[in-house]
C-alpha cells in the first residue's frame, strides 16, 4: 500500500454529507467498509436514515433555487476547478478506490482520470444549454424553447466506479442548474464523500451536493422517490433493481434515467486483424477486471481463426499478475465481495458441466481475499448460463461460429442492448455489422468505447438515457416552450 493508508492521507468526512457538513446518521449508526483483498474492515461510515434521506432532499431544495439562478459560466467554473482538484489529487483518489473496490491501481487511475473529465466535459457544456426560435408553420407566432433544470436530482450508483459513475452524474446535474442527493453503492461509500470533499473545495455551494451512505438502499430511495421536491432519478446498477426503481418512480412520475446491466457480445470476424483483437480483447474484457457493464461477455470467433485468436488470448490472460489492487505489480485485483466471486465460480462450474473446456484458469485461487482466476472457456455450449448472464469477472467464454448472420443473430439474443464489440479489416462490412447490432454503443476494432465526450447508454433493458456527450446534460433539462407575438 506504500504511502497510502486511510489514516496517514485521507481527511474524509466519514458521516453524511448533507448540506455541505459532514453529519452523523439520525439513529448513530454506522457501517463498515471492507478491505476486498483481506476482507477485512477499513473503517465506517455514517448509515443513513429515512429522516437523513429526508434531509437531504430539503438541503438540496433549499440550495435549489441559488444554483439554477447562478450563471452557466459560474458554474462552469466550478467543475472546472473540480476536474482539476481531482487532477491534482489523482494518486491519492486512485489509492482510495483501489482500497475499498479492490481493483487494481493500473485501473484505478484510469478510473480517476475517466472521472476527471467528466467535470471537464460538463464545465464546457454547461455554458451550451442552447435552445431554438423558430417561426410557426402557420407563420402566427414564434416558438421559442428554452432549457431548465429538471429540479432535484436522486442519483443512485453502483460500486464498480465508485468514482466515474459518481461523477457522470454530478457533472451534467450541476451544469443543468440541478441540486442533488447522491446514494452511494454501500460497498464503496468512501470515494463518493471524497467527491464530495472536493466539490465543496472547488466552490460548489452547501446543499447543492448531499452524500447519503446507506445500508437500507431501497427504503432511503423510495422515501425520496415519494417527496414531490424529487423531480429526477439517475439510476446505474443491475437490471433487476432498475425495474424496482422504475415502478417506485412511476408514484409522483419522476423523469427517470436508466443506465443498466450488459450482456455484451464481442465478434471476431474471418478477416479481423488478430494482434488487434486479442488487443481489444484484453481491454474489454479485463478493465476492472471484468467488473464492468461494458466488459465482453461472450466472445463470438470465426472458426477459421478460433484456435488462433484463444492461443493468444490464453497465453495474455495466463500471464496476467493477481494480488491486492493496491500492489504495484497487480493487473488483476479481486472482485468486490465473496458473493461475487463465488457467483463468478458457479457460473463456470456450470459452463464445464455443460461442456466447456477451461483452457486456462478456472477457479478460485487458494488465498484469502475474493480472487478469481482470469479464464478462457473454449467449446462453451450456445444456451449455456453463463451466455446470459452477466459474468462481472475475468472469464471469456468463446463460442464458434462460420456464418456471420448466425453471429449476430447469437449477439442479438438477449434481453440486453448496451454495448457490442466487432473486429474485422473491412471497414464497410464492420459499420454493416455494427448497424445490425442492438446496442446502444459498439466497439468498432476497439475494445473501449467509454467516452465523456460521447453519450453512453443501452438499448433493450440496458437501460433508457445517455450519459456523457452533449445528450448526457440534456437528461437533467426541461424543455420549456414559449409560443410568441412579436
Ligand atoms: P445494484 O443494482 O445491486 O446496486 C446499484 C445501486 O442501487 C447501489 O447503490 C445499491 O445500494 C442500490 N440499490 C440496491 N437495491 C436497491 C433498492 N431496492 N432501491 C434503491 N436502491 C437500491 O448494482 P451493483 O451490484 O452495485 O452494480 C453492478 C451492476 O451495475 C451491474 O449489473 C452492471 O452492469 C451495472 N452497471 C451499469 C452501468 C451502465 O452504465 N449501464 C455502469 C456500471 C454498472
Amino acid at each position: 500500500m506504500g504511502d497510502f493508508s486511510l489514516d496517514q492521507i485521507y481527511d474524509l468526512p466519514l458521516d453524511l454529507w448533507v448540506g455541505g457538513a459532514s453529519v452523523p446518521a439520525s439513529d448513530g449508526g454506522r457501517f463498515d467498509v471492507l478491505d476486498p483483498a483481506t476482507g477485512e474492515v477499513l473503517t465506517s461510515v455514517a448509515n443513513g436514515t429515512v429522516d437523513d434521506a429526508m434531509a437531504c432532499v430539503e438541503a438540496a431544495d433549499a440550495a435549489a433555487a441559488g444554483w439554477a439562478a447562478t450563471s452557466p459560466r459560474e458554474r462552469a467554473e466550478v467543475l472546472r476547478r473540480a476536474f482539476e482538484l481531482m487532477t491534482a489529487r489523482a494518486d491519492e483518489i486512485a489509492h482510495l478506490i483501489s482500497l475499498e473496490n479492490g481493483k487494481a491501481l493500473p485501473d484505478a487511475r484510469g478510473e480517476t482520470a475517466y472521472a476527471a473529465e467528466f467535470f471537464r466535459w460538463y464545465a464546457e457544456e454547461a455554458v451550451r444549454a442552447a435552445g431554438t426560435v423558430m417561426t410557426a408553420p402557420s407563420g402566427a407566432n414564434k416558438i421559442v424553447v428554452l432549457h431548465q433544470p429538471v429540479g432535484i436530482a436522486v442519483l443512485v450508483t453502483p460500486w464498480n466506479f465508485p468514482a466515474a459513475m459518481a461523477t457522470r452524474k454530478i457533472g451534467p446535474a450541476l451544469a443543468a442548474g440541478c441540486t442533488v442527493v447522491l446514494k452511494p453503492a454501500s460497498d464503496t461509500p468512501l470515494t463518493a464523500l471524497l467527491m464530495a470533499q472536493i466539490l465543496a473545495d472547488a466552490g460548489v455551494p452547501p446543499g447543492v451536493v448531499n452524500v447519503l451512505p446507506a445500508r437500507r438502499s431501497g427504503a432511503v430511495v423510495s422515501a425520496m422517490l415519494h417527496d414531490p421536491r424529487v423531480r429526477k432519478l439517475s439510476f446505474t446498477g443491475s437490471t433487476e433493481v432498475g425495474r424496482v426503481l422504475l415502478r417506485e418512480a412511476a408514484d409522483q412520475v419522476v423523469n427517470c434515467s436508466m443506465e443498466l446491466g450488459g450482456n455484451a457480445p464481442f465478434l471476431v470476424l474471418d478477416d479481423a486483424d488478430l494482434d488487434a483483437a486479442v488487443e481489444g480483447a484484453m481491454v474489454a474484457k479485463m478493465r476492472n477486471a471484468g467488473e464492468a457493464c461494458t466488459a465482453a461477455n461472450r466472445f463470438y470467433v470465426h472458426a477459421d481463426v478460433a484456435e488462433e485468436f484463444s492461443r493468444r488470448l490464453s497465453e495474455r490472460m495466463s500471464a496476467l499478475v493477481v494480488g491486492p489492487g493496491t500492489d504495484d505489480a497487480t493487473q488483476v485485483g479481486p472482485l468486490v465481495n465473496d458473493e461475487s466471486a463465488a457467483k463468478v465460480d458457479d457460473l463456470v462450474r456450470g459452463a464445464v458441466s455443460a461442456g466447456a473446456r477451461v483452457v486456462v484458469g478456472g477457479s478460485r485461487p487458494d488465498r484469502e481475499g475474493y480472487y478469481y482466476e482470469p479464464t478462457v472457456l473454449l467449446d462453451v455450449p450456445r444456451g449455456a448460463e453463463i451466455l446470459g448472464e452477466e459474468i462481472f469477472g475475468p472469464v471469456a467464454p468463446i463460442i464458434t461460429f462460420t456464418d456471420e448472420a448466425d453471429a449476430i443473430a447469437m449477439a442479438n439474443d438477449t434481453e440486453y442492448g448496451l454495448v457490442s464489440y466487432v473486429y474485422t479489416r473491412d471497414l464497410a462490412r464492420g459499420l454493416r455489422v455494427s448497424e445490425a447490432l442492438d446496442a446502444g454503443m459498439v466497439g468498432l476494432n476497439r475494445g473501449l468505447v467509454s467516452d465523456p465526450a460521447a453519450p453512453f447508454g443501452g438499448t433493450k433493458q440496458s437501460g433508457i438515457g445517455r450519459e456523457g456527450g452533449h445528450e448526457g446534460m440534456l437528461d437533467y433539462l426541461e424543455s420549456k416552450y414559449v409560443a410568441v407575438e412579436w
